[in-house]
């Protein structure tokens, strides 16, 4: 038997297959305008390419903001639970979880059973999330997925507006003075590394500190983290499915 892991998010919505022991399966796809259909869809691919029946599956657990749009699923669950779980699931001795995603940052302390002691949660502005880092990146005409490549060895120019809108702006005025993208892009990161650790230092950090949300695929953010926080940043190929992995845990033990 399978459980199913989906977690729709305000970017990407993800799905897992779990056969209690491992994930056997993963699949990523955008959000786009329909969260109900895009989360649809996903479960139906997912289950297809997988060669899973339907009646294989015992459970669908449901996360992110897309999951209230969901009907099929047997159970929904918060962000913050679900996180909590995979993170337990990947490695038990992970305490804090950092979590950048599309639209919202979040900090999650655990202990050593994966239960949730704390937690902060930025979801009012979209600074220091993906979609900052998205927009700046159309403003420097790269893909997100470029920055740190550019950014790397580069002595970061500040970016001293906190709000995307301003900071678009600021950014675009700084190129038009000559300042390199290279510079620029380092800038950023560095911004939205300061804005995890204003974050993380309010949870309080404990060791060990594992790094989710698809903003986590930057490796030089989670080098900056690293150092910031004096202690090492792990992450992993599951760290954007860390969502949709508690879920579908969740759906098995059920
Ligand atoms: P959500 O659950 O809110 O949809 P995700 O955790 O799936 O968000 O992350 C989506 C975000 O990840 C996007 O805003 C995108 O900009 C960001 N992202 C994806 N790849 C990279 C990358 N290589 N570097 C930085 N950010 C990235």
């Amino acid at each position: 038997m399978y459980s199913v892991g989906i977690d729709v998010g305000s970017v990407a919505a993800k799905a897992v297959i779990f056969d209690g022991k491992n994930i056997i399966a993963k699949k990523i796809t955008p959000t786009g305008w329909s969260p109900k259909e895009s989360g649809q869809q996903l479960f139906e691919e997912i289950i297809e390419v997988n060669d899973i029946k339907r009646q294989e599956i015992k459970s669908i657990v449901g996360t992110g903001y897309g999951r209230i749009s969901l009907p099929f699923l047997d159970q929904k669950v918060t962000e913050i639970t679900c996180h909590g779980k995979g993170a337990y699931f990947l490695d038990a001795s992970i305490r804090t979880v950092i979590d950048i995603g599309g639209q919202d940052s979040k900090v999650i302390s655990l202990d050593s059973k994966g239960n949730v002691i704390d937690f902060l949660m930025n979801d009012k502005c979209a600074a220091g999330t993906g979609k900052f880092l998205q927009v700046m990146a159309h403003a420097l005409e790269i893909e997100v997925g470029e920055l740190s490549t550019i950014a790397q060895g580069v002595e970061a120019q500040t970016i001293s507006s906190m709000c995307t809108v301003f900071a678009e702006s600021e950014i675009i005025s700084l190129m038009a003075e000559g300042a390199s993208k290279e510079s620029i892009a380092a800038g950023l990161l560095q911004s939205v590394c300061s804005k995890a650790y204003t974050l993380a230092s309010k949870v309080g950090v404990k060791e060990k500190v594992f790094f989710s949300g698809g903003v986590s695929k930057n490796p030089l953010l989670k080098d900056l983290l690293s150092k910031k926080l004096h202690t090492e940043v792990i992450s992993s190929e599951f760290s954007q499915y860390l969502g949709a992995i508690g879920a579908a845990v969740i759906g098995y033990k059920k």
